[in-house]
């Protein structure tokens, strides 16, 4: 775990959320696809399942797409505390069905939209409190415009989790690199020349 449990679930929600539309398809195109990536992620508290709350969800969306790929702190900051000043963040410990000590942020029965939105941008504070806006990334894959942030001990997490991007990578990379060896091979026989011993010889004893 990189950060608090509660950040985390919050910061991979929001990714979520933004990669309903990243790639061209608006996954939440319709009031009952919100339902089910509210599901999904767990979302407790008041659901309207009107157009407007989820017109509301998709402004909130191309917000935190913004932050996400801003890259800039100062910008990330100006956002984040205007969003919790917006949202009427009101943060409170709770303990809940089976969950230990973590944040809420909004009352239950504020509107969805404002708990989504507080919800991330507390996450945010701890990005920016822990100088790990890098963490914050898009898809390294060919081609992908999703959002991930990486939560790994080693910052070492490239690919987003949409579609199957990294395997997809790997084999293409794998794929490429059979292509070279192939069109090299014969190039190094017409050269005909011999391994240089001096090359290795920080390996010999
Ligand atoms: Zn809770
Ligand atoms: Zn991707």
């Amino acid at each position: 775990m990189y950060f608090a449990h509660d950040t985390e679930v919050a910061l991979v929600a929001a990714a979520a959320l933004v990669n309903t539309m990243t790639n061209d398809v608006d996954e939440l195109a319709e009031p009952p696809a919100l339902g089910r990536f509210l599901d999904e992620h767990a979302y407790t508290g008041r659901r309207d399942g009107t157009t407007a709350e989820l017109t509301a969800v998709r402004g909130l969306r191309a917000e935190l797409w913004e932050l996400w790929r801003t890259g800039d702190a100062a910008v990330l900051v100006a956002r984040v505390n205007e969003l919790l000043e917006r949202t009427g963040a009101r943060p409170q410990l709770v303990r809940h069905d089976g969950w230990d000590w973590h944040l809420h942020v909004t009352d239950p029965a504020a509107p969805l939209v404002d708990r989504m939105g507080a919800e991330a941008a507390m996450a945010l504070v701890d990005v920016v409190r822990g100088d790990d806006l890098h963490r914050l990334r898009t898809c390294a894959a060919d081609g992908c415009r999703a959002v991930l942030v990486d939560l790994s001990r080693n910052s070492s997490r490239r690919y987003c989790d949409t579609g199957n991007c990294a395997n997809r990578t790997h084999v293409a990379a794998y794929r490429a690199r059979r292509r070279d060896e192939a069109t090299a091979r014969p190039v190094v026989r017409r050269a005909g020349r011999a391994p240089q011993p001096g090359l290795t010889a920080r390996s010999e004893p």
